[in-house]
Order: C-alpha cells, then structure tokens, then sequence
C-alpha cells in the first residue's frame, strides 16, 4: 500500500508531507519524494489528513460488554475489535486484583490468544494484543480505588514468575505499591524480568524514590489513588519528577484529572515522559448503566464510571477520546500523539516495533482529517477501516 499527500507524524515528531509505502504489515519506505508504485500497489490518498501511528493503549480494562479479565477468546476478540475500531491498533490490557488462580488463568489465556495472532490465526479486525498489564494483586488495600480489597496479596516474585510462565513472557508491567512488605525486594529481585509501575499506594517521597533505586521506572494513573503533590510532602508525584527516566500514565478523560492540571503534568514531565491512558471499562461504548469490574458493581453516567460509593471505577472514554481532549485542554497535537503512541510502546520494551512510522516498524495508522481531527481511516496492514 502506498499513502500520499497526507501530513505524516515522522520520528522527528513533527507533521511532514511524506509518502509510506508498506508491505503486508511493515512499513518499508518513509520518503519525501513520491514513491515507485507497483501496478499491484493499493493507493490511499491522505489528502488534507494527518496520518499518525495507530494508538497503543497500555492501561485499560475492558470495553464493549467485555472485560479483560473475563479472560476469552469471545473477549479478546471483542475487545480488539472495539479497540481496533477506536484507533487503538495494539493493546496491552491490564488485569484487576485477583486470585492467584484467576490471573493464572487469565495469563494462560491470553499467551495462546496472543501466539495464535503472532501465527496469523483468528480474528483479523481486531487490535494486535501485545502484552499484559498486571494492576494488582500487590496493592494497597488503603488506596484500592475500584480493585477487590479481598484478593490484595503480599509482593511475591514467586507469584510474578509463575504468571509470567503462564503468559509465556507477555507480562510487560507490573503495577504495585512500594510501602507493602516485601514490595521494594521483589523489584530489585525481579528488576531484570519485568517494568514495575507504583500504584495504588500510600507511599510518601522517601519510599518512592527507593523503589525507582530498586528498578521501577513507571507511574500508574498519576493523582489517581495516591497521596497528593504538596509543598512539604511532594510523594510518589515529586520523586517521579525527579527520576529522570520515569514515565507517568494520565486518565485524560475530562472526568479523572483538571485540565490545569494535565497541562502542568506536560509541563512537569515533558511529552517524551507522559503517557495517556483510557482505563476504560466495560462500559465504554455501551449505553448509561451498571456493569462490573474486578467484581464490582460500578454504575456509568455519561463519561462518569463509579463504585456505589462515588469513588471513581476506571473510565468510559476509549484513548483516542482522551487524545483529544487533551488537545482540547491545550497540549499541543504532537505532544499528544507522542503520548499515546510511541511513549507507551518506549515503557513497555515494544518500540522497536510499534509506535511510530518507521522503516521496519508494523504499517498502523490513524488517518485524521487535519480541520476536526475525525478519524477518515485506520489502517492496519493491508486492512483499511
Ligand atoms: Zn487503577
């Protein structure tokens, strides 16, 4: 497939008018010339688009009726095919706080379903499925947000290495909270196996920075479910910003997070370090109600999702919502991009093959029309939507 005209987010992060030529699911030209077509060569005509790489949302639940822990292949496809619809060509979903039997079961699910897209097996039209996001079960019970209080468990990297068997390697982050006994020495013992994220936590300054020391080197939801940023008690917030390579995730669907502060967390962290997640819940895209995450009734109005008791349950809005409303809040079209593409395939290990548009890289795309920022297609392999 050949796409021209169209202003492309090229790796300098800027938009350019370059021509992607692809071959089956790779890119392999980014030129500014125009390409050499072949008679055989399917042209599309980006025309008064931007054309950016498709979207990869590493931290969300579910979506359309479906969770991820319902752990299925009935789910898996329905969530990729939702997702996919959505923009998000690749995902990594992230599990709830549960039973070590259940996540097991979860794990083993989700490496077959993953091994046979990986051979070209099964459903075409949905997301590529490119890792799993362990959210739990080592949280804080005091900071447990919408997880299952009942299944919270001591960090063990026992526990971690047998989910990870089960998943034959698709563990890509681990979320936990560094207070909890045992948290701090299961990172440092598990550093080199897997991405540790603090979460759900009560942690102050002083332990944050201990468990970047240890190996993490992630944020999970940033405000949501931690202590505050305050001017004698900076926490998990200000050691983040003071370990340089840290990468903070933000729930930027105008419900989890002011808009002054979205902008100040841009401005704090810089775009290469901020990454935009939906934790969208089964509900997104289904109509006002009450569904279930983790076990728990949570009742969805609008964009709001919340537990009987108001706290906040995860979000309703799909990722390429929350790129545009960040964009609507007044950070800039690019950093935004960047935050919803190749930041999260760079924190999960996968950029060398998602997250940008590069020679060699997986042909996703999101075709934007450039006055409204609608989506006009998305491109995946040789599929067009
Ligand atoms: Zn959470």
């Amino acid at each position: 497939m050949i796409i021209k005209n169209g202003l492309v987010f090229s790796e300098n992060n800027t938009f350019e008018p370059l021509t992607i030529t692809t071959k089956k699911d790779l890119i392999c030209q980014v030129s500014g010339g125009s390409a050499n077509a072949d008679a055989a060569d399917e042209i599309f005509d980006a025309a008064d688009c931007y054309v950016i790489p498709g979207l990869t949302d590493i931290h969300f639940h579910g979506c359309d009726g479906h969770d991820f822990c319902d752990g299925t292949t009935e789910a898996f496809d329905a969530i990729g095919a939702f997702e996919l619809k959505q923009g998000v060509t690749t995902i990594c979903p992230a599990t709830m706080t549960l039973s070590e039997e259940m996540l097991s079961g979860i794990c083993k699910n989700a490496a077959a379903y993953h091994k046979a897209q990986e051979n070209g097996e099964g459903r075409r039209d949905v997301s590529d499925l490119i890792g799993i996001h362990m959210e739990g079960p080592f949280i804080n019970a005091h900071k447990k947000g919408a997880q299952n209080e009942s299944y919270v468990q001591e960090p063990s990297a026992q526990k971690l290495r047998r989910w990870q068997q089960d998943a034959e390697g698709l563990v890509r982050l681990v979320s936990l909270a560094p207070e909890v006994p045992g948290a701090l020495s299961c990172i440092e013992e598990c550093r080199d196996e897997f991405r540790f994220s603090i979460a759900h936590t009560e942690s102050d300054y002083d332990t944050a920075m201990s468990a970047f020391a240890a190996g993490a080197d992630h944020v999970t939801h940033l405000y949501n479910a931690m202590p505050p940023f305050t001017h004698r008690a900076p926490g998990v917030i200000g050691a983040a910003s003071d370990t340089p390579k840290t990468f903070v995730e933000l729930i930027c669907d105008g419900v989890h997070i002011a808009p002054s502060v979205v902008r100040a967390t841009f401005r704090l962290f810089g775009d290469d370090r901020v990454i935009l997640i939906s934790d969208s819940m089964e509900a997104t895209g289904k109509p006002d109600g009450i569904y279930s995450l983790g076990g728990l009734e949570v009742h969805v109005k609008g964009n709001h999702a919340t537990l009987a008791d108001g706290t906040l349950a995860g979000s309703a809005t799909p990722l390429y919502q929350c790129m545009l409303t960040a964009v609507s809040m007044g950070i800039p079209l690019e950093s935004a991009v960047k935050a919803s593409t190749i930041n999260p395939c760079r924190s999960i290990g996968m950029d060398s093959l998602y997250g940008s548009i590069r020679e060699g890289k997986k042909a996703h795309f999101l075709v934007l029309n450039q006055k409204d920022l609608s989506i006009r297609a998305i491109i995946k392999g040789q599929q067009c939507f």
